[in-house]
C-alpha cells in the first residue's frame, strides 16, 4: 500500500491554525477538536500532528511515541467528556469506509443512547 499525503487537506489547515477549531486537548503528538457537524453531544475528532492519511498508515508508519501520544490524547478527550455512560470509536478509511478527510482521525462519539453500528 502507498500512502500519499495532501498536506492541503483540511486538519492539516486547522493543524497549521489556519481554520479555527474548538479545542478539547492538545499535546506534542496529538490535537483533538469537535466536530464541526456533531452526531451526538459528544463528537470529537482526535488526530496525530504528523501527515498520515489513515489508521492503517499510522499503525504501520508512526513512532512509538506518536502512537502512544495518540492514545493518550483518546484517553483525555475520554475524561474530558461525558463518556462515562459509553461511546463508539470509529475511523473511516478510504472509499469503502467513507472517509472524507485524508488525515487520520478518530470519531469519539457518545453523551447518548446510540444505535447498531453499520447501516450500509
Ligand atoms: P470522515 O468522513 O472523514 O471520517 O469525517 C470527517 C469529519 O470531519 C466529519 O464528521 C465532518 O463533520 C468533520 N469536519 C469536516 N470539516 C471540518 C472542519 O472544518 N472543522 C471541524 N471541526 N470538523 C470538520
Amino acid at each position: 500500500m502507498e500512502y500519499s499525503y495532501d498536506d492541503q487537506n483540511i486538519f492539516a489547515k486547522i493543524l497549521r491554525g489556519e481554520i479555527p477549531n474548538q479545542t478539547v486537548y492538545e499535546s506534542e503528538h496529538a490535537l483533538a477538536f469537535r466536530d464541526i457537524n456533531p452526531q451526538a453531544p459528544v463528537h470529537v475528532l482526535v488526530i496525530p500532528k504528523g501527515p498520515y492519511v489513515s489508521l492503517d498508515h499510522f499503525a504501520r508508519d508512526a513512532s512509538q511515541e506518536e502512537q502512544v501520544g495518540f492514545m493518550q490524547a483518546v484517553a483525555e478527550v475520554c475524561r474530558l467528556t461525558d463518556t462515562d455512560g459509553g461511546f463508539r470509536a470509529i475511523c473511516n478509511t478510504r472509499t469503502h469506509g467513507v472517509q472524507d478527510v485524508p488525515h487520520y482521525h478518530m470519531h469519539i462519539i457518545g453523551g447518548r443512547q446510540l444505535g447498531r453500528m453499520l447501516q450500509g
